[in-house]
């Protein structure tokens, strides 16, 4: 018993369960959660100030968890925009993972929040490893960076729900195409959608604001249905994990499989030397058609 208590363990990983568990309170609460990710100076923080101003005259209150290695530089930024922040400092480390989530989420005002933003470290890598309970994972590339960023970074874009080419007033200085990055993400994951825009001169920034809308309204369907949290890192609000009919997505159904599953791998293990023996029986029995047995009679 206690195997298989371990084995399951490792399955859903510290991390991933922490990260449920936000996630839960986020759907309890009907709060739509999303997760920024993108290499130091994408924009992250620029987009969000823009973000906070354009929502701000439908006084949607916003709430931002600030990762950074070093200082409150953005966290300062977002509070002179009016929304609320708490700073993560995290020091060594070049992610957010869901515990360092859930201190900035304590020390906000979830119940008069509408929105929350996860501004997850500036690192192209491995941010995306760390599920954080948000609902959605949004990463930015930035014209100057070069649309060969996303496949070099393979992990991060195949996560990504939606991709922001941001500072694209810009692109007839940078050898970057809007296409060509289409057609790369299409071929890492083609249930992420990409747009571009200009945080600054606030070109494309509608289809952001939309993509918000779509997502907060898809947390209001997820809730209404009564769909529950993966235990395995799923996010219940996009098409590519909602590939399952409706009565897959129970916190039962994905439990009971993965235990079933490990017990049958145990089993197996356990009695291996009788599973061979027995084959090596059939073998002779049936392949040979004359009974191991039968040797004993002469
Ligand atoms: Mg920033
Ligand atoms: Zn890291």
């Amino acid at each position: 018993m206690k195997s298989t208590v371990e084995v399951f363990e490792s399955i859903l990983s510290k991390n991933d369960k922490a990260a449920a568990k936000i996630r839960a309170d986020f759907n309890a609460r009907g709060l739509l959660a999303i997760n920024l990710m993108s290499s130091p100076g994408a924009g992250k923080t620029t987009l969000l100030e823009r973000t906070i101003k354009e929502l701000g005259k439908k006084s949607v209150k916003i709430g931002v968890v600030e990762g950074d290695l070093e200082t409150n530089k953005d966290a300062d930024r977002i509070i002179g925009a009016g929304a609320k922040a708490y700073q993560i400092t995290t020091g060594q480390s070049c992610h957010l993972d869901a515990d360092m989530v859930k201190v900035g989420l304590d020390n906000l005002p979830l119940d008069k929040l509408d929105l929350l933003f996860v501004e997850n470290v500036g690192n192209l890598v491995c941010p995306a490893s760390y599920d954080v309970g948000t609902h959605a994972n949004v990463v930015l590339l930035s014209v100057p960076e070069g649309d060969d960023k996303i496949p070099k970074y393979p992990v991060m874009f195949r996560r990504s729900d939606l991709v922001i080419i941001t500072k694209v007033s810009l692109i007839e200085h940078f050898d970057f195409s809007i296409e060509r990055a289409k057609s790369e993400l299409a071929k890492l994951n083609p249930l992420s959608k990409l747009i571009a825009l200009d945080s600054k001169t606030g070109e494309g920034f509608e289809a952001w604001i939309e993509f918000i809308a779509e997502q907060k309204a898809l947390l209001k369907k997820v809730n209404f249905s009564g769909i529950l949290e993966f235990p395995i890192k799923r996010n219940p609000l996009t098409p590519r994990k909602l590939e399952f009919p409706s009565a897959r997505n129970s916190r039962f159904y994905n439990y009971f499989f993965v235990v079933l599953k490990i017990k049958v791998k145990l089993l197996f293990q356990r009695h291996i030397n009788f599973i061979f023996y027995f084959i090596f029986l059939l073998y002779n029995f049936v392949l040979k058609s004359n009974c191991i047995f039968e040797k004993y009679d002469e």
